[in-house]
């Protein structure tokens, strides 16, 4: 179902406003509105794309046509200059919170994963886990508490961004979470890439494809199989094929298999759960 924009509850005139389509937050004003009279109004998120139109039941003049596109230009420009004054101060939060932190020689989190720490750190008890470019520039932080939550710094950049473990031999492979990344570099020795949700699968291979033209790519999905659309296998697979990549998908036959279990960290946690049955 495609979401409405409320146009009645904007004036004449240039807007900002949550997107109906990407938006979580009020806060978040990811939308441009412009409204020329109360029978033509545009709408355009800059976050995901989405546009609607209001009652463009006529053709619109070249004069109007114009003034659309210039004003939305000016919507455009100040959402992208806050969205890169946040992401600015994240990065700084980022850098002196990475500063103080410790080298993370334990934590619960690691524990009930079983996995190391890879060179992720420790501050306040929350595991920090680093967002980087392809150029090693730290950008923000995904901090992990003793129960799992994970959060990014607000604000601070995420796309294309991601957490390498392991040195490059031919081979990488791109997961969503640390511990499955981990897991998959314990297992296979492969250098890995967090790239820490689905929705950035794509922009990190494609980052990884840039900085490595020749190296192969392998996508290690989570097979979200109790949701709707299944997300992680296709952001895995659309990811894969923009690369030129490959996929792997975790294979949980003869395993108890629980609603939650879908990526290779649950799969390797059942294996052994089964071996220590037999
Ligand atoms: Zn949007």
């Amino acid at each position: 179902m495609t979401p409405h924009i409320l146009w009645n509850e904007f004036p004449v005139g240039d807007h900002r406003a949550m997107c109906p389509m990407c938006g979580t937050k009020p806060k978040k004003r990811d939308m441009g509105i412009t409204i020329l009279s109360p029978e033509s109004g545009v709408a355009h998120c800059f976050r995901c794309g989405f546009v609607a139109t209001n009652r463009h039941e006529r053709e619109l003049t070249e004069a109007e046509r114009k003034a659309f596109k210039r004003r939305m230009d000016a919507l455009r420009k100040a959402h992208d200059a806050e969205q890169r004054e946040r992401q600015a101060q994240a990065a700084a939060e980022a850098a002196q919170l990475w500063l103080k932190s410790q080298p993370c020689l334990e934590h619960p989190y690691l524990s009930k994963k079983g996995v190391k720490a890879h060179g992720v750190r420790v501050h306040g008890g929350l595991l920090l886990v680093p967002l980087r470019d392809a150029n090693g520039v730290l950008h923000s932080l995904q901090t992990i508490d003793r129960n799992g939550d994970k959060r990014f710094l607000s604000g601070g950049k995420v796309k294309g961004c991601y957490f390498s473990i392991g040195r490059p031999s031919g081979r990488i492979v791109i997961a969503e979470g640390f511990a499955t990344a981990a897991t998959v570099h314990e297992d296979s020795g492969h250098a890995v890439a967090v790239a820490y949700n689905s929705g950035n699968l794509l922009p990190v291979a494609k980052a990884l494809r840039s900085k490595y033209p020749c190296i192969d790519l392998y996508i290690a999905a989570d097979d979200d199989w109790q949701t709707p659309g299944n997300p992680g296998m296709t952001a895995a697979t659309e990811a894969a094929r923009a690369v030129g990549g490959l996929l792997m998908k975790p294979d949980f036959n003869g395993l108890q298999r629980g609603p939650k279990d879908s990526d290779f960290n649950d799969l390797k946690r059942l294996i052994q759960e089964k071996e220590a049955s037999q």
